[in-house]
């Protein structure tokens, strides 16, 4: 089963949004796993989780002795895990990121407050440090929760109609085309003609094309590489 390891002061936080719709469902069917490590059960000699920098500074960093006693308390199979340190200086993951994750046995994750961790957890242990944007949060529990959200309904049985996976945006390197429903005209605003044809092969084009122009206008940097993509395997697209 799909597990995610997360390791946080807070646990109480979860599963938070985690628990609700088809992810909560998930969760409660066991198509996946959440494994809360309590950071604060864990302290280092001192009593304590956290410690003042080197060198000053103000804030506290979770030391490294108790992230030592919490991971030793992992399975073996969790830490062969992919482990990812929340931080607005990480990079940003990508759907193919996602993807690769959620077909893996599971995520460790690390989430940090106050002014981070000890970076000798980051080297040591191999932790990729990801950002969900570029600003600064309390902590990583929200970003916690965004990553394994977008990985788990990504998990076979999670959403229920495929298709909807495979139309979402960046599945196919393109932003998804507008949606429209009922009534035909609101606001005097129509339904564009062509998705009212009845004509599926005209409507998948339609949608294609306003995939392209949305992708070229609102994500230049995504236009360019589904560009190059075409051009390297034009079969594809
Ligand atoms: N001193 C850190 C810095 O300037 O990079 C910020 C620490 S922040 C107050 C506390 C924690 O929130 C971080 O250790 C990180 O785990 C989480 N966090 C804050 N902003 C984040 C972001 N944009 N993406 C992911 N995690 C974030």
């Amino acid at each position: 089963m799909w597990c995610a390891n997360v390791f946080t002061i807070f646990p109480e936080a979860f599963p938070g949004n985690l628990g609700v719709s088809n992810i909560g469902k998930a969760l409660a069917a066991n198509i996946w796993r959440l494994n809360l490590m309590d950071l604060k059960k864990f302290p280092a000699k001192s009593d304590r989780i956290d410690a003042i920098p080197y060198g000053g500074g103000s804030g506290m960093l979770l030391s490294p002795i108790t992230f030592e006693i919490a991971y030793e308390s992992l399975s073996n199979d969790a830490k062969l895990c992919k482990k990812i340190y929340f931080s607005p200086r990480g990079r940003q993951l990508q759907q193919k990121d996602l993807s690769a994750i959620s077909h893996a046995p599971g995520i460790t994750l690390l989430c940090g407050r106050y002014e981070g961790v000890d970076q000798r957890i980051l080297d040591h242990y191999g932790f990729e440090e990801v950002s969900i944007g570029d600003f600064v949060l309390m902590g990583g529990e929200v970003a916690a929760m965004a990553i394994i959200e977008g990985c788990v309904r990504l998990l076979s049985g999670v959403v229920g109609e495929a298709d909807s996976i495979s139309s979402d945006s960046f599945q196919n390197g393109l932003l998804e085309h507008d949606q429209y429903t009922r009534p035909q005209t609101f606001r005097g605003l129509s339904v564009p003609e062509e998705l009212l044809s009845g004509d599926h092969k005209k409507i998948r084009e339609f949608r294609l094309q306003q995939s392209k122009k949305i992708t070229r206008e609102k994500r230049p940097d995504l236009w360019i590489e589904y560009v190059a993509a075409e051009m390297r395997a034009p079969w594809q697209h």
